[in-house]
C-alpha cells in the first residue's frame, strides 16, 4: 500500500470528466467569470475513455479502490455510461459513484445503473425554486432535479444529496431540505462553503458553520450522533431518532479532516492533484500517450504520493498562494 508523509494510503481517485457545465454556480463558476468567452479546455486535451481507464487499472495496485467521476457536470460527457462500463470492469474496483447536478439525470439514469454505477450524490442547495435559481445562476429548475433524484431511485440506485450552505444565501433552506430528505429517505449532507479557487468572492463571514448547522437541525429534529464508517470519511453523521434518515455535514473549514485524507484528484486533461486546494497538478497525459507499459506512470504515482504533505484546510489562513477551479478539479 503506498502511503504518503503522514501516513495515509491511496484510496480514492476522483475522476472529472469534464471542466464545462450547464450551471453557472455562484459560489463554483460565476458567470461574470465563466462568461461565453471563457476558455475551457480544447477536446483533444481531454482524456479520451481508454486513457481514464487505463490509469484507474494502473493506479489499484497503490491503493486505489474507489472511484468518483465528476467535473464540470459529467453528465455533459457523451457516453458516459460507457466509461462506466469500463470502469466497472477493472478488478479490483469495489465502488463507482458519481456527483452531479441533477438536471439530466432523469434522461441517464437506467444506463448509469446498467453499466455498473454503484451510487450517485445529487447537488441541490435549495427547494425553493428562486433561490435554487438564483443559486444556479442560470435560472434551472428544482423540479428537474428531483425527476433526477426520482429516476436514479427507481433504477436501484442509491441517492445522497449534498447541500452548500452559504450565509446570506440559503441557510434559510436547511429546514425545508431536512424534511423533505426525511420524507424521501435520502441522506443528506450539508457542505460549509469552501474557498476553492479564485473566482468565487470567498469570505469567512459567508460560512455557517458545522455547530450552527447541527443546532438549526436539532431545533427540530432529535438526531444521534453515528460514528464513521471509515477512515477518512470527510462528514459528521447523524440518525433521525425514528431511524427513517441520516443526515451529516462535511465541515471542511470549521472541522477539517486533511488527517484521514486518502484522495487524489485526476483533471479532465490528464492532471494529478494531492489536494482540492493544490495550485498545480501533475501532467501524466503525454506519459500515458508516450509509454505502452504502466510501470512507470505506476512509479511516477507513487512517488508523487509517497512526498504528499497536503494539508490546506488545517492550514488554512496560512498561504495565499492561487488554486485551481472546483469546476476544472473535481468536486
Ligand atoms: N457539477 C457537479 C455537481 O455540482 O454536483 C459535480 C462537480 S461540483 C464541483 C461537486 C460539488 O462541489 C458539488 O456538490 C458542489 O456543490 C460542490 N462545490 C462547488 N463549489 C463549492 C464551494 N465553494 N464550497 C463547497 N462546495 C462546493
Ligand atoms: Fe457546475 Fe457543479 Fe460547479 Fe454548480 S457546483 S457550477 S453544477 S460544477
Ligand atoms: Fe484532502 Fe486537501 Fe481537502 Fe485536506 S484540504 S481534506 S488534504 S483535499
Amino acid at each position: 500500500m503506498t502511503t504518503d508523509q503522514l501516513q495515509r494510503p491511496l484510496r480514492d481517485l476522483r475522476i472529472s470528466v469534464t471542466d464545462r457545465c450547464n450551471f453557472r454556480c455562484r459560489y463554483c463558476m460565476p458567470s461574470e467569470v465563466f462568461g461565453p468567452n471563457y476558455a475551457f479546455l480544447p477536446k483533444d486535451e481531454i482524456l479520451r475513455f481508454e486513457e481514464i481507464e487505463r490509469i484507474a487499472r494502473a493506479l489499484v495496485p497503490l491503493g486505489v479502490s474507489k472511484l468518483r467521476l465528476t467535473g464540470g457536470e459529467p453528465l455533459l460527457r457523451r457516453g458516459l455510461d460507457d466509461l462506466i462500463g469500463m470502469l466497472a470492469a477493472i478488478e479490483g474496483i469495489e465502488d463507482i459513484a458519481l456527483t452531479t447536478n441533477g438536471v439530466l439525470l432523469a434522461h441517464h439514469a437506467e444506463a448509469l445503473a446498467l453499466a455498473g454505477l454503484k451510487r450517485v450524490t445529487v447537488s441541490l442547495d435549495a427547494l425553493d425554486p428562486a433561490i435554487f435559481a438564483h443559486m444556479n445562476g442560470i435560472g434551472a429548475k428544482v423540479d428537474r432535479v428531483l425527476a433526477g433524484i426520482r429516476a436514479a431511485q427507481t433504477y436501484g440506485l442509491p441517492v445522497k444529496v449534498n447541500a452548500v450552505v452559504q450565509r446570506g444565501v440559503n441557510e434559510q433552506e436547511i429546514l425545508p431540505l431536512a424534511r423533505w430528505a426525511k420524507e424521501n429517505q435520502l441522506t443528506l449532507r450539508f457542505i460549509e462553503f469552501m474557498d476553492v479557487g479564485e473566482s468565487n468572492a470567498w469570505q469567512m463571514e459567508q460560512v455557517v458553520p458545522a455547530a450552527e448547522i447541527l443546532s438549526v437541525l436539532e431545533s427540530e429534529f432529535p438526531l444521534s450522533s453515528l460514528p464513521p464508517t471509515h477512515s477518512g470519511e470527510t462528514a459528521r453523521r447523524w440518525q433521525h431518532a425514528d431511524g427513517s434518515a441520516e443526515i451529516g455535514i462535511i465541515a471542511s473549514v470549521s472541522q477539517p479532516f486533511c488527517r484521514g485524507c486518502s484522495r487524489l484528484r485526476l483533471s479532465a486533461e490528464g492532471k494529478l492533484f494531492t489536494c482540492l486546494f493544490a495550485a498545480e497538478g501533475h501532467d501524466i497525459r503525454q506519459m500515458i500517450r508516450r509509454l505502452d507499459q504502466d510501470t512507470e506512470l505506476q512509479q511516477a504515482v507513487a512517488s508523487l504520493w509517497s512526498a504528499r504533505t497536503d494539508r490546506y484546510s488545517e492550514e488554512r489562513g496560512q498561504s495565499d498562494r492561487p488554486k485551481a477551479e472546483m469546476s476544472y478539479l473535481g468536486g
